[in-house]
């Protein structure tokens, strides 16, 4: 992909090599440490690219609410009709050990300053008939651009719940590579009263998809275009009561 590619060349050498102690170990996708995860100030690095983020919403309350009060647009293209019954459940992936309980309730990860490449991401959480999923929980948590999670605090991290409609739309960034790692984005969903699943998603056209351990095709985001801001579209299929 033309927009990983590019990025990707972005990165400098000398920052993976920076953090690669912190991961190595740990790797994202491997047995949680005994021990607390590698801590970060909360601050990100230095922009390599720095974007323009013309309006940020103010993070909600921390208390979550179980419906949007204003549900976002319909992404254009997205329909119902793209679940077929009887639909696969989404498959789960290991939680790995940045997880973070008690994130902000945002659809928006995007702050000042950040680096990196948009994502917006949109799509469904249906049920294995294709009902969609009113007030499901997402959330969301990734790397930055540098490959780099904030475990002091709440950067890239936030939890919302779909619309009446089962939509949800997440505007973030593409995630940055670390040792032993494709770019990968974190998210847990639940269907209301349902089973939790942890899972996560993964980008097409990456060189790292294939030589990571817990990639897996299945999970693969759907890039409807990758300008300078890419679109991209994934349906969740749970378990539902
Ligand atoms: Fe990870």
């Amino acid at each position: 992909m033309r927009t990983l590619s590019l990025f990707r060349r972005a990165q400098s050498a000398s920052a993976n090599l920076a953090i690669l102690a912190a991961f190595v170990m740990a790797g994202c996708g491997g047995t949680a440490p005994s021990t607390p995860a590698p801590q970060t100030t909360g601050q990100l690095p230095p922009a390599a690219t720095a974007i323009t983020i013309p309006t940020l919403p103010a993070p909600s309350s921390a208390t979550p609410s179980l419906i949007l009060a204003t549900p976002p647009p319909v992404p254009a293209g997205a329909s119902t009709a793209a679940c077929q019954k009887p639909a696969a459940l989404t498959p789960a992936v290991t939680e790995g050990p940045y997880f973070k309980a008690n994130s902000p309730e945002r659809t928006s990860l995007l702050e000042a300053d950040m680096s990196g490449a948009p994502l917006t991401l949109t799509g469904y959480v249906f049920t294995a008939d294709c009902q969609p999923v009113a007030n499901a929980l997402l959330d969301f948590w990734q790397a930055n651009a540098q490959g780099q999670y904030d475990n002091a605090g709440y950067t890239l991290r936030g939890h919302q719940y779909t619309d009446a409609a089962g939509r949800y739309h997440l505007d973030t960034l593409v995630p940055g590579l670390y040792p032993g790692r494709t770019e990968h984005i974190h998210v847990k969903v639940q269907a209301p009263n349902g089973p939790l699943l942890t899972t996560q998603l993964f980008f097409p056209g990456s060189t790292e998809n294939q030589s990571d351990q817990f990639y897996d095709p299945a999970l693969l985001i759907h890039v409807q275009s990758s300008g300078s801001q890419m679109q991209a579209t994934f349906d969740f299929v749970v378990s539902a009561p």
